[in-house]
């Protein structure tokens, strides 16, 4: 039996208190002994997530996926997806099937395919050259040799095939999200009508809104059945912007993501992304060609720091970090919260917000 005190983040509110942990299991939460003012959260669930520490998820190495895996497990990312870029049909069946046994270890939760089948207008950092339109038949093959491994797929809802794409995700169970879209407001309104339950990187890779066209940003963050991503690293999203689309959404359809790539963790210099030459510089990856933004250099535990800082409380923000991303996953019933029951993945953080311990499964790391 493990004890830890602390400002306990619960759902709405924080509690002195005392945690018990039991094997790999959340026994106890009370307001019993000496708090300290140490702040304990669930662990960080990161729906979206290319890769750190100079590894990345999106060439289907497995060795390359667990140090990925490893390095956001120690800013506190206890439930991960390993995200893939645009990429040819043949490297998707690598990576699904060079994965199932880190899902079966639980060094991931499962698979993220961001595109091939997003809008070519609004591609950002996704290579153009494996840009395609959603194909019913590889998403098939693609869920059957996944076995369940395959938890989300980003698709633009106003290409050919797309609505009948979402309805076969949301069917298999696999999260339909809504991303990299020209789609109009009716048109990303019929994508959430056929079953897509999350909006990938809100506000980025997506027509701007416009008050007489308000576009994919005001469709998704009005949706109640759509959870919105967010990046929070003030740079792909302006804290006001963060603010405005956490209280849109509200904490329970707001979710907080890395969208991290390789160089996460790592210094300024050349990167490469999906094919495509990233440049780092000052923390912000970059492509060469045309400069767009390409993923984050965030960890979990940074975007946890940028929404407090940004004016959002601590329950609020733990939502966003954990029990939000929980649901989306349909992952609630074992993670995302400091509950008796649930999993004992936890991240102790000092009152300024920075890592001290990380726990999963009741294991310090
Ligand atoms: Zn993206
Ligand atoms: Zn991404």
């Amino acid at each position: 039996m493990t004890e830890i005190s602390g400002q306990i983040v619960r759902p709405g509110a924080v509690v002195p208190g005392t945690l018990e942990v039991d094997g790999p299991t959340i026994l106890s939460v009370s307001a019993k002994g000496r708090a300290g003012d140490d702040i304990i959260v669930p662990g960080f669930i990161d729906l979206h997530c290319h890769g750190g520490g100079g590894h990345t998820f999106t060439k289907g190495d497995p060795a390359q996926a667990r140090a990925a895996a490893e390095f956001h497990l120690r800013h506190g990312t206890t439930t991960m997806l390993a995200s893939l870029v645009s990429s040819p049909y043949e490297l998707m069946r690598e990576a699904t099937a060079a994965y199932l046994p880190l899902v079966a270890d639980g060094v991931i939760a499962g698979l993220h395919f961001e595109g091939p089948y997003l809008s070519a207008v609004r591609c950002g950092a996704q290579n153009p050259a494996f840009l395609r339109d959603p194909s019913v038949e590889e998403l098939t093959a693609l869920i059957k040799l996944g076995a369940g491994a395959i938890r989300m797929v980003t698709i633009a809802p106003e290409l050919p095939g797309a609505l009948e794409a979402v309805g076969l995700l949301a069917a298999a169970g696999v999260v339909a999200a809504l991303g990299h879209t020209d789609a109009t407001y009716e048109q990303v309104l019929a994508g959430v009508a056929a079953g897509a339950t999350v909006g990938t990187h809100v506000f980025n890779g997506m027509r701007p809104p416009h008050h007489r066209e308000p576009g994919p940003v005001v469709a998704l963050l009005d949706s109640p059945s759509i959870v919105c991503e967010l990046v929070a690293d003030g740079i792909h999203l302006h804290d006001g912007m963060l603010r405005f689309a956490a209280h849109a959404a509200g904490p329970d359809r707001s979710a907080l993501i890395t969208d991290a790539m390789d160089a996460a963790g790592m210094p300024d210099g050349q990167y490469e992304l999906g094919g495509q030459e990233v440049v780092v510089a000052d923390r912000v990856a970059r492509l060469v060609r045309g400069g767009s933004i390409a993923g984050s250099t965030l960890t979990m535990d940074a975007a946890f720091r940028q929404a407090v800082g940004a004016g959002l409380g601590l329950p609020t923000v733990s939502a966003m970090a954990s029990t939000t991303p929980a649901r989306a996953l349909g992952l609630d019933d074992q993670v995302g919260a400091l509950e008796a029951g649930l999993r004992a993945d936890l991240v102790v953080l000092s009152p300024d917000l920075r890592v001290k311990r990380v726990m999963r499964a009741g294991a310090w790391i």
